[in-house]
C-alpha cells in the first residue's frame, strides 16, 4: 500500500488538528453551554488520534514498541484526569470560600471566552514553566519531577505520567492563583482540557511539521531535547506551552549538541527505572539525586532487609559459620 498521502496527511495536518480542531471543538462545547462530558469523549479522540498518527508516521520506530509501561501509563492518565477534574470543581468552592475577600475580581469575566483562555493559557504557561524550571533545581521538586522524566521513551501517554503530588504542586501553584484571581470554571475546564492536548501532543511519537513555528512552540524536537539522559544537558526547554519563558530565563535550547537518539530518554541515574505504578510512586522516597547511579532503587531495598522467615535465618546463619 502506498502510505505516501497518509504520511504526508498527517506530517502536516496532526498539529492543527489536535491544537486547533480539537481545542476548538472543546471551546465549542463549553461556551454554548453543552455538557461537560462531550470533554472526556473529546480525549478519548485526542488519544486514539495520537496512536494512530504514531502508527503511521513514527518520529522514532523504536518509540512505538512496547517498553513494559503501558499498564502504568493508563493509570497515570486516569489519576492525572481526574486530579484535573477534582481542580476544577473545587474552583466554585474557592470561588465562595474567598468571595467578597480573597477573589476581589481582577480576572476580566467580561472579556469573551476565548480572550479569557488565551490569558489563562499564556499566565498558566508562565506559572508551569517557573515550577517546571524550579524542579529541575531543587531536589525535593526533582524527586517528584524525576518520574515524568524516568520514561524510556515518548508517546502519546507519557504527558501525563507525573508523580500525583507534583500534579497538586503544579494545580496549586500554578493554576489555582488564577482561580482566585476569578476566573470562572468555564475557562478552567477550557484551561484544563488545552493543557491536557499540549501535553499529549508535546510527547507523542509524531513527525509533525511546525514550519516557521518551529522555535515558538515548546513541542517536537525542542522537548526531545528537555527529556535526554546526557546529565544536565537536558536543564533545559522547560515550557509548556511556548519557548518564550525559556528565552527569558536563558535555557532555551533550540537544537541538540549532537543528534539525538531513541535510547538517549531517561534519568541517567536511574538507568532501570521502576515500571510499577506503586514502585514509580515511592519512587521519590528512595531516590536520592545526585549520588550517581541508583540501578535497582527497589530491588536494592528489599536486599537490605533482613531474611523474613526461621528457615532462612537458619540457612544464613549456617552461611555466615562456613
Ligand atoms: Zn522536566
Amino acid at each position: 500500500m502506498n502510505s505516501g498521502p497518509l504520511r504526508t496527511l498527517v506530517r502536516y495536518g496532526y498539529f492543527p488538528f489536535m491544537v486547533l480542531g480539537l481545542n476548538g471543538a472543546a471551546y465549542y462545547v463549553v461556551a454554548y453551554g453543552h455538557s461537560y462530558a462531550w470533554l472526556a469523549l473529546l480525549i478519548g479522540i485526542l488519544l486514539a488520534t495520537a496512536f494512530a498518527a504514531e502508527r503511521i508516521l513514527p518520529w522514532y520506530e523504536e518509540w512505538n514498541h512496547s517498553h513494559g509501561d503501558e499498564k502504568t501509563n493508563i493509570f497515570h492518565a486516569i489519576v492525572y484526569e481526574a486530579q484535573n477534574l477534582n481542580g476544577i470543581l473545587t474552583i466554585p468552592l474557592v470561588a465562595w470560600l474567598t468571595s467578597g475577600s480573597l477573589n476581589a475580581g481582577i480576572w476580566p469575566t467580561d472579556w469573551p471566552i476565548l480572550a479569557q483562555l488565551i490569558l489563562a493559557v499564556v499566565l498558566a504557561d508562565f506559572a508551569l514553566t517557573y515550577l517546571h524550571y524550579l524542579s529541575h533545581r531543587f531536589s525535593f521538586l526533582w524527586r517528584l519531577h524525576a518520574v515524568h522524566h524516568g520514561v524510556a521513551r515518548l508517546y502519546g501517554f507519557n504527558g501525563l505520567v507525573r508523580h500525583p503530588l507534583h500534579q497538586i504542586i503544579d494545580l496549586v501553584l500554578g493554576t489555582a492563583p488564577l482561580a482566585l484571581a476569578g476566573m470562572p470554571v468555564e475557562v478552567a475546564a477550557l484551561l484544563g482540557f488545552v493543557i491536557t492536548v499540549q501535553l499529549v501532543v508535546q510527547h507523542s511519537n509524531v513527525a509533525y511539521a511546525l514550519g516557521p513555528l518551529r522555535n515558538h512552540l515548546a513541542i517536537g524536537q525542542i522537548h526531545h531535547l528537555h527529556h535526554v539522559n546526557w546529565g544536565k544537558e537536558g536543564d533545559c526547554n522547560f515550557g509548556l506551552f511556548f519557548t518564550i519563558w525559556d528565552r527569558m530565563l536563558g535555557t532555551f535550547h533550540p537544537e541538540p549538541p549532537r543528534p539525538i537518539t531513541a535510547r538517549d530518554m531517561g534519568v541517567d541515574e536511574v538507568p532501570d527505572f521502576p515500571k510499577r505504578y506503586m514502585d514509580q510512586l515511592a519512587f521519590p522516597l528512595h531516590y536520592k539525586p545526585g549520588e550517581g547511579v541508583q540501578s535497582g532503587l527497589k530491588t536494592k531495598a528489599e536486599t537490605q532487609k533482613p531474611p523474613q522467615t526461621a528457615a532462612a535465618q537458619a540457612r544464613a546463619l549456617h552461611d555466615a559459620a562456613e
